[in-house]
């Protein structure tokens, strides 16, 4: 109730905004927008249009990722990166609805059988923070776009350690087996289509093990949707 006595803030350094889930002007120019032209598979910004919205980069075509579609927010960055702490560490769940407002143009009208599901943390640092971030996320999206949310479908079988700082393969090895979709959710993910949601995509092993499962557990296709991912150049 207090969210909405208070004048909305700057989600990005807290000054007074006209409308909520809005930035102000500074941090507004900080963010890059992601759109086209992009990979049509894993939304790496092209430099120039061209291929139509489907051509894929250098990377998906050499190494297919195990999803089907990656699309972000805004470039990862000092603001993003602030937005995402905050939701997940300073009690500001209320970001959630903030982060849902800019990802839902990444969600394609129409779609049938779109299930929204959220990276799962392990029960134990979701016993310690209250909440998982990234459901928080999913449940906005579901309220603004109408499209179903399973939060229970994908499960974190055991806590994985931080991958930052990790090398490819040892990312790769850290989440291995690490999510499971569990024997009661597999009637209801049969045949759906999986946009998965994370607030932060960074090396996209925890994107690529959690897709892993999903399919395995029957999903016709998992798309990823964060708020913000890591642009990397030498990717390109
Ligand atoms: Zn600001
Ligand atoms: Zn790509």
């Amino acid at each position: 109730m207090l969210d909405f006595a208070l004048p909305p803030r700057c989600p990005g350094c807290g000054a007074i905004t006209r409308e909520p889930h809005r930035f102000c002007l500074d941090c507004w120019r900080s963010l890059t927008f992601l759109g086209e032209p992009c990979c049509g598979r894993c939304g790496l910004p092209f430099a120039y249009p061209g291929g139509g919205g489907e051509a894929e980069c250098g990377r998906c075509l050499a190494d297919p990722p195990p999803f089907d579609r990656l699309r972000a927010a805004v470039a990862y960055g000092d603001i993003p990166r602030q937005v995402a702490l905050k939701l997940k560490y300073s009690g500001r769940p209320g970001l959630a609805e903030t982060l849902a407002h800019f990802m839902l143009r990444h969600v394609r009208p129409g779609e049938r059988d779109v299930l929204l599901v959220p990276v799962p943390l392990h029960r134990w640092r979701l016993w310690k923070r209250g909440y998982n971030q990234a459901a928080l996320i999913a449940s906005a999206l579901s309220r603004r776009s109408g499209l179903p949310a399973g939060l229970d479908l994908l499960t974190r079988t055991r806590a994985t350690p931080p991958l930052k700082g990790l090398g490819r393969r040892d990312r790769a090895l850290a989440v291995r087996g690490a999510f499971k979709v569990p024997p009661r959710a597999r009637e209801r993910l049969a045949g759906r289509h999986i946009l998965l949601v994370d607030d932060v995509y960074t090396s996209g092993a925890t994107a690529a093990a959690c897709a892993r499962a999903l399919k395995r557990g029957g999903a016709a296709s998992v798309e990823i949707l964060c708020w913000a991912r890591v642009v990397q150049v030498d990717e390109a």
